[in-house]
């Protein structure tokens, strides 16, 4: 089973620091989630990338094999991306010596600047994990309205807490997951968007080549999509 983990960071320069994420089965049921506040702010990529080495720590000591990241920051999503498509060794930079460390240092150092020193121990962690998981870790863009369960819980976050079992999840909270989640009928639904394209692609060849016969079952495939997809 996929299981579905929105991830958000928080930043107050010289105030607070922190992060919050949930972790949602694929009909967005949740299983745990965790909020985080630090003792020191230091950064919201740093804040980030801790929630989502946590997150993925978490998973593991849940013996959820299959996970899929979500966060609303498109630089953190590359940059994680590109951190844990290195760990079988970086095809950019094989050449050069001394830069691999679990993951590549050179590909990392491009995307991180000053928080490169606190930044790349979280990222190797990840890179470290993996081996645990039954499909290559990745993560998703989505929208901060998509991301409302995350968002809450990272500004909510206070020193002391950090597993939060739905059985104690606030009132608020329970409101929003409500609304707020990517269920796998929704992925369902984005999937099969993708799949009627190719299959009236298909259709079209079908008919320049005058195969009815896959035509027809063409049809009877985008029919039954359709109907999943308006349900
Ligand atoms: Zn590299």
């Amino acid at each position: 089973m996929d299981y579905f983990v929105s991830i958000d960071g928080y930043f107050r320069a010289g105030r607070k620091g922190g992060y919050g994420f949930i972790i949602r089965d694929n009909v967005g049921k949740p299983i745990v989630a965790s909020a985080v506040a630090s003792t020191e702010a230091v950064s919201f990529l740093y804040h980030l990338v801790e929630g989502i080495t946590r997150a993925v720590e978490l998973a593991v000591e849940f013996s959820l094999r299959d996970i899929r990241l979500f966060c609303n920051a498109k630089h953190v999503v590359r940059l994680v991306n590109r951190a844990v498509q290195t760990v079988s060794g970086c095809r950019l930079h094989c050449n050069l010596k001394n830069h691999f460390d679990v993951i590549c240092k050179i590909c990392v150092k491009k995307r991180v600047k000053e928080e490169y020193g606190l930044v790349f121990p979280l990222l190797k962690r990840i890179g470290q994990l993996q081996d645990e998981f039954h499909t290559q870790l990745q993560t998703v863009k989505v929208s901060k309205e998509r991301n409302k369960a995350a968002d809450y819980l990272a500004k909510n976050a206070a020193p002391g807490t950090e597993v939060l079992h739905p059985c104690n999840f606030p009132d608020e909270l329970k409101e929003i997951l409500c609304t707020d989640y990517v269920s796998g009928v929704e992925l369902f639904r984005m999937t099969s968007v993708v799949v009627v394209i190719l299959v009236l692609k298909k259709m079209v060849q079908c008919f320049h080549l005058n195969s009815y016969g896959n035509l027809f079952s063409c049809f009877r495939v985008v029919f039954f999509l359709y109907a999943v997809m308006i349900l």
